[in-house]
This record gives structure tokens, sequence and C-alpha cells, in this order.
């Protein structure tokens, strides 16, 4: 099985992504995620990688490829795709690769979020490094530098979250990643999902459409 999100930045992808790798048993893969881990190794490869996010641009679609090489390889078990694919030709790419596996998409989940709110998601999003509960401080009353989850106080902003950055990459969405959303519209397993409402419901949501006969 494999499951592709797509949507605007902080439009709760990576939520729904775990909360349907526990219930189907998937492996979560997000290329966000993969290319962070590579800024981490302090690797060349991984400097070029942090000055493009870090300014919200995309990283090229060769490089991305790279690195999901060996991730792709579906070996069975299903997947869900959260931030891939982001561009056309990435999108054909997998289509491909899909075909290949002699796999099959069982759905193409696109999450819409007014665009004020992806800034405010966006510019308000923390993470905890002890726990790894991503919050907003938008939704902690009295926010005190404490994990709502854990309590511990390292607590950190993703380098790329400024407002700046947001607005740059609300930008390439419309003109990158939109046209994912085309290409894959008029498939019967495409969705659109409001990404305003409570994870749960969503979550529902896009369950009931997996299940779907
Ligand atoms: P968000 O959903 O908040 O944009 P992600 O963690 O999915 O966060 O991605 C962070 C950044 O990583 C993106 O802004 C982009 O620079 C880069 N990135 C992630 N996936 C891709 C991809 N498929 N192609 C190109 N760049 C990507």
């Amino acid at each position: 099985m494999i499951i592709i999100l797509i949507g605007a930045p902080a439009c709760g992808k990576g939520t729904q992504a775990e909360l349907l790798k526990e219930k189907y048993a998937l492996r979560h893969i997000s290329t966000g995620d993969l290319l962070r881990a590579e800024i981490s190794k302090n690797t060349p490869l991984g400097e070029d990688i942090a000055k493009l996010i870090n300014n919200g641009n995309l990283v090229p679609d060769d490089m991305i490829l790279g690195l999901l090489n060996n991730a792709l390889k579906m070996k069975g078990k299903g997947i869900v795709l959260d931030g891939f694919p982001r561009t056309l030709t990435q999108a054909k790419l997998l289509r491909g690769i899909v075909k290949d596996q002699g796999e099959k998409i069982r759905a193409v989940v696109n999450f819409t979020l007014a665009e004020e709110e992806v800034v405010q998601r966006i510019i308000y999003r923390r993470q905890c490094r002890h726990c790894g509960n991503i919050f907003s401080v938008r939704f902690v009353k009295n926010f005190d530098g404490h994990c709502p989850k854990c309590d511990s106080t390292d607590i950190y902003q993703r380098a790329d979250d400024t407002e700046t950055s947001a607005r740059h990459r609300l930008e390439i969405y419309k003109k990158e990643t939109e046209p994912v959303k085309e290409f894959f519209k008029e498939k019967t397993y495409y969705m659109q999902t409001d990404g305003n409402r409570p994870v749960q419901e969503i979550f529902k949501d896009i369950s009931s459409f997996i299940e779907r006969k």
C-alpha cells in the first residue's frame, strides 16, 4: 500500500503520516526528515542542503532522488510518503518507480489550508528535543519554555520556520507543488481533506478513504 500526502508546509502531513504508519503498519518516509538527518551529519552535501532549506528553497530533484533511492524499495511493506513528490518531475518519477515495482497507489491525500493559517502554524511551531513532541506555542497557555508533554526545556525552532521563509515556501508551493495536485486530481485514489480541523477528525476521513471498497 502506498499513501502519498501532499499539501502546503505545516498543513499536518507529518502528524497524519505518523498515525497512518501506526494504524496500517507502514514505513513513514519524510523527505524533510531525511534532509535534516543529512544536515546533522555535517557533510559537504549537508551544508548545501542546509543553505537551500533554511532559505525556504526546494532541494534539487536529483539530490532528493539520490537520498530516496534506498528508501523507495518497497519490499512488500507499505509506505506513507510525506513531503514527496513536491514537483511534477518527482511525481512522474514516482509513478514510474511504483509501476516498476508492481505496486499500487492507494491514496493521494491533498490537505487544504488557508495561507495565513500556514504562516501562523510555521512561526509558532516548536519541537522538543527530549521527546520529539511538535507543538504550537499559540495553544500553550502562558508558555514558559517547557514542553507541554514532558516538561523538558530543551525546545527549539526549526531554522526554516521564520516568517520570511514561510512566505517564500508558500510561493514555491504554489508554483511547484500545486501542479502535483493537478497531476493526481482525476485519479480515483485522489482525495482532498480540510487541514483546518482536529487531528482525529482528519485521520478518520483519511482512514475511511483508505478502507473504501
Ligand atoms: P514542511 O512541510 O514544513 O515544508 P518538510 O519537513 O516537509 O517541512 O520539508 C522541509 C524542507 O525540505 C522544504 O522546505 C524543502 O526545502 C525540503 N524538501 C523536503 N522535501 C522535498 C522534496 N521532495 N523536494 C525538494 N525539497 C524538499
